[in-house]
């Protein structure tokens, strides 16, 4: 449950080629790190991957099954991104209830799956304060926690810490490290960071201009970068 295979997908945006054919096998529970320069195409993918955006050419597939049009409620992946998109009105146990609500959820199942939800981020002392009353990290989690309702098969982040101070980043991500090591599921990451990348991956996937530059484990692309560009960005010796 949760592996995810890209088949010579490409995306195009008019005239720009954005993804170009690209092919990649991500296992069950893995955590891998999509990492590049501003542009190279990661958030492009990472939408393809969770049906927000329709592919140009080639297919998708998650545990074996072809969803390359199957719409994103469907898809069984939760994405969380930058911005936390919380409802400011809401509270906090309101915001991860949403997902639950908008599913038809039953009252006991909501309040057990959001109770779960806060436990596994240390929310329980803050459902019922509004997103202002909450820090940046506070806020990310209440996101994320609004991703674990849904029991996704995958979790998808797209940079979620790009807007944390630094040392807050530092925690946030042990703390997502953490939650991969609890939840078991496979967690797809995006960052420019190339130390966010280090630190967090199982397999890193170096993206160039919509290509894959090489897939490896943190060691292996820093103890064997295949070209100039992965040494550059990772930042290893050659
Ligand atoms: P990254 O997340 O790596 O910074 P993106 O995937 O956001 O890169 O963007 C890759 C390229 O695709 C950029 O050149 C961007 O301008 C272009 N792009 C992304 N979304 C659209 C869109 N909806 N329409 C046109 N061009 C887009
Ligand atoms: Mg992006």
């Amino acid at each position: 449950m949760g592996s995810i295979r890209l088949e010579n997908v490409s995306k195009s945006f008019g005239e720009a080629q954005v993804i170009s054919a690209l092919d990649l096998d991500i296992e069950d529970g893995a955590f891998v790190v999509f990492v590049g320069p501003s542009g190279c195409g990661k958030s492009t993918l990472l939408r393809l991957i969770a049906g927000l955006e329709d592919v140009s050419g080639g297919r998708i597939l998650i545990d074996g099954k072809d969803v390359t049009t199957t719409p994103p409620a469907r898809r069984r992946l939760a994405m969380v991104f930058q911005s936390y998109a919380l409802y400011p009105h809401m509270s906090v146990r309101g915001n991860i209830a949403f997902p639950l609500k908008m599913a038809g959820a039953g009252r006991e199942e909501i309040e057990r799956k959001v109770k779960d939800a806060a436990r596994i981020l240390n929310l329980e002392e803050y459902l019922d304060r509004k997103p202002r009353q909450l820090s940046g990290g506070q806020r990310q989690r209440v996101a994320i926690g609004r991703a674990i309702v849904r029991e996704p098969t995958a979790f998808l982040f797209d940079e979620p810490l790009s807007n944390l101070d630094a040392a807050l980043r530092v925690a946030m991500r042990l703390e997502i490290t953490q939650l991969h090591q609890k939840l078991k599921r496979t967690m797809i990451y995006v960052t420019h960071d190339q130390v966010e990348a280090m630190t967090m991956a199982d397999k890193i996937v170096v993206l160039n201009g919509g290509r894959i530059e090489q897939v490896g484990s943190p060691l292996e692309l820093y103890r064997n970068p295949r070209n100039l560009f992965v040494a550059g960005f990772i930042g290893s010796p050659r």
